[in-house]
């Protein structure tokens, strides 16, 4: 069978909560742009129908399955989708597109299953179960179960037209995109920043990044991982910016009048403050990390603490309960794992104190500031940013 339309079915639980058309209107126009990426020479129309979101092409959609497909599973938002078949509200056609639709299946039991939102059809949900029920067993050697077929055949009957189908593709969940504000992501190249990132893009943030690398005293290869990681993210987000701040005048400083000890955390925490006034220019309203609960040594509850004391913006850190593991899983479901795991120069792996503290105080790591021209190094930091956009 051809498929004309696909319908998209959302969480429901979430979109309770907030203003449902709202929403509706994000994850609409988040599948208009996913499409337009993956098949940039059709053009699809996207609309909303009472509960659903049907997307529609001239052509044949069954053409275009596999890129379809995968851009639906990087939306967030959708439940599941169907490819499916459209006919008018009329019995006789319904039980012709449900034989259609079964007939080039392999199964042998089946069952029909009937949603009813538009009350003016003349049947209700249970009669249209049992008359197109009737009619497949009239032309097909087959047995109607209701608990576990082989197959379902959906007969949904929504304002004005019936659509049908067989298949419910499950879509990535979450909320979509963009619907719950803006936030900024730390990015290093590293595996678990960009999951921790899809992870607030998947609760419906939008997503501005920010790298910090230390060129010349590295080489360019951290930069080239970021962008190519921000290139897979853009899958989940159409539109991109990504800051590219040199952290080098910074830690030059640094390990030269400060406590080898401290080191990491006194670049964390100039990071921390330098994102947070990108957050402020591009209206963002928390900052992200991929920091996770006693994973290395910067990662106590001490040293979390004496990062976070310079921000005052809320700091999300969707990996915190994570076991590695489980954070490299999510990466390679994400797509950015084999990028991450290329071997590069990290900002901070440079000079490592051969023991950092694990227990900083904040009274200490400010003490160790005052060595430290603070505010002429940001604004040096912030004069060196460059933009890069991807769009998607
Ligand atoms: P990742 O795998 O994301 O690099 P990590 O396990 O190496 O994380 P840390 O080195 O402690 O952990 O970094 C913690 C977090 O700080 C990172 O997840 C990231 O959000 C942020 N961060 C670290 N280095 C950079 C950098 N060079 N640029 C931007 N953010 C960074
Ligand atoms: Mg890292």
């Amino acid at each position: 069978m051809e498929f004309d339309t696909i319908l998209c079915h959302y969480a429901e639980v979430g979109l309770k909560l907030g203003n449902r058309r709202f929403f509706e209107n994000w994850l609409r126009k988040n599948i208009k742009a996913s499409l337009n990426r993956a098949i940039p020479d059709k053009i699809f129309t996207v609309r909303r129908l009472y509960g659903r979101i049907v997307i529609e092409l001239d052509d044949d959609l069954t053409k275009n399955r596999e890129e379809i497909i995968q851009a639906l599973s990087s939306t967030f938002g959708l439940a599941y989708f169907a490819f499916a078949r459209y006919v008018a509200q009329e019995i006789k056609s319904i039980r012709e597109m449900a034989l259609a639709a079964l007939q080039d299946k392999e199964f042998e039991t089946f069952k029909i299953k009937t949603r009813r939102p538009d009350q003016n059809f003349l049947f209700n949900a249970q009669q249209v179960n049992e008359d197109v029920g009737a009619f497949i067993l009239s032309k097909m050697d087959k047995t109607v179960q209701l608990k576990d077929p082989d197959i379902t055949c959906h007969i949904d009957i929504v304002q004005g037209v019936v659509y049908i189908y067989t298949e419910k593709i499950p879509g990535p969940g979450g909320l979509p995109t963009g619907a719950n504000g803006k936030v900024v992501g730390l990015l290093s190249g590293g595996i678990d920043s960009p999951v921790a990132s899809i992870l607030a893009m998947k609760r419906g943030a939008a997503v501005t990044f920010v790298h910090f690398h230390s060129v010349p005293m590295t080489t360019e290869e951290s930069i080239e991982k970021v962008k190519q990681i921000t290139t897979v993210l853009s899958h989940y987000q159409s539109r991109i910016h990504l800051y590219l701040v040199a952290l080098t005048p910074i830690q030059k400083e640094i390990l030269v009048k400060t406590k080898e000890k401290y080191r990491i955390i006194l670049y964390r925490r100039f990071m921390f403050r330098i994102a947070e006034m990108i957050a402020n220019k591009e209206k963002a309203r928390a900052l992200v990390t991929g920091e996770s609960l006693g994973q290395v040594a910067s990662q106590t509850l001490e040293n979390i603490a004496a990062i976070e004391a310079v921000s005052s913006m809320p700091i999300l850190r969707p990996l915190i309960g994570l076991d590695k593991l489980e954070i490299i899983n999510l990466a390679k479901e994400y797509g950015t794992y084999d990028i991450s795991i290329l071997p590069d120069q990290d900002c901070c792996s440079l000079f490592l104190p051969k023991s950092p503290a694990t227990k900083a105080k904040t009274q200490f790591i400010e003490a160790e500031e005052e060595n430290l021209a603070v505010d002429n190094l940001i604004q040096e930091a912030i004069d060196s940013i460059e933009i890069i956009k991807i769009l998607a």
